[in-house]
């Protein structure tokens, strides 16, 4: 049986939201500026071994498309260096991609939060996913890896796979491969982060509690009202910059003022990104 993470306290101290903060014209209140509800047909949790979470061939085809991409770009990178005998730069550069991959997921992860609805071309079942993942955060821990990943591994694949084919610079390379590689796997690292240490392999413990994934303690908090903070799903390096900065509610407002539209954040209380307390019981 599985069980809820251990949520700690929240540490950070409640800062007041810029868009409480500052007076909203009237058009806020309508929806017809916020972002497309769920579909009540399809707002229903699945149930334990759906098939839905499970992994078919076409997720494990573009699974393997993309950790192919990766590991090309990865073994490419390692003959240049080993040609070259220049050690440093790309070792930095796949440093920096991890940060960059870090960064990205917060990013995307933001966006598909805060906009869009199940019919927003190309991002549409992602945005329902992540809307269902925060109603019923346990199923993540349920579907199969290739079921998990396979969205981010077809992107993958299709950025990387060009790169692969026309660059042979290591330095470049080593930054494509882990970067795109970190983007790949953060659904992993993101359903590591909601699974019970318990449950979690010592090796992945070990790099949850020394910051190189994102930790179970660290991304609970995104699961918690006001819904808007630590969306940075692979370290989670990020999460502390980029709420402190206040960068996302600050983009929100840009993208309200210019174009009318309220982020899914801004509804509170939120019951779409409400825990379905009475199914974790059931879960549990
Ligand atoms: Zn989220
Ligand atoms: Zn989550």
């Amino acid at each position: 049986m599985a069980t809820l993470p251990q949520r700690p306290p929240i540490l950070r101290p409640h800062l007041p939201r810029i868009s409480n903060l500052i007076p909203l014209p009237t058009r806020v209140h309508c929806s017809a500026t916020a972002p497309p509800k769920l579909n009540p047909v399809t707002s229903r949790p699945p149930q334990l071994n759906d098939p839905t979470l499970k992994s078919n061939w076409t997720h494990r085809a573009w699974v393997t498309g993309g950790c192919t991409t990766v590991l090309i770009a990865l073994a490419k990178s390692a003959i240049g260096v080993a040609g070259s005998h220049i050690w440093l730069e790309p070792i930095l550069a796949g440093s920096i991609g991890y940060l960059f991959a870090d960064l990205g997921s917060g990013i995307y992860h933001w966006g598909i939060d805060n906009y869009g609805g199940q019919k927003t071309p190309i991002f549409g079942p992602q945005i329902e996913a992540f809307q269902g993942h925060h109603k019923w955060p346990w199923i993540i821990t349920r579907r199969q890896f290739a079921n998990n990943l396979h969205a981010l591994a077809r992107a993958v694949t299709f950025a990387v796979l060009p790169i692969d084919l026309v660059c042979d610079d290591p330095v470049l390379l080593a930054f494509v491969g882990v970067c795109s590689g970190g983007i790949m796997l953060s659904q992993q690292s993101h359903a590591w982060a909601h699974t019970t240490k318990s449950r979690l392999p010592p090796l992945v413990v070990a790099l949850q509690d020394g910051g190189v994934l994102v930790s179970r303690s660290h991304h609970a908090v995104h699961h918690r009202s006001p819904y808007n903070s630590n969306y940075c799903i692979v370290s989670g390096v990020w999460n502390e910059v980029l709420d402190r900065s206040r960068l996302f509610e600050a983009m929100e407002m840009v993208i309200f003022f210019k174009f009318g539209v309220r982020p899914r954040s801004w509804a509170e209380p939120n019951s779409d990104w409400t825990e379905d307390a009475q199914k974790i019981a059931l879960e549990t």
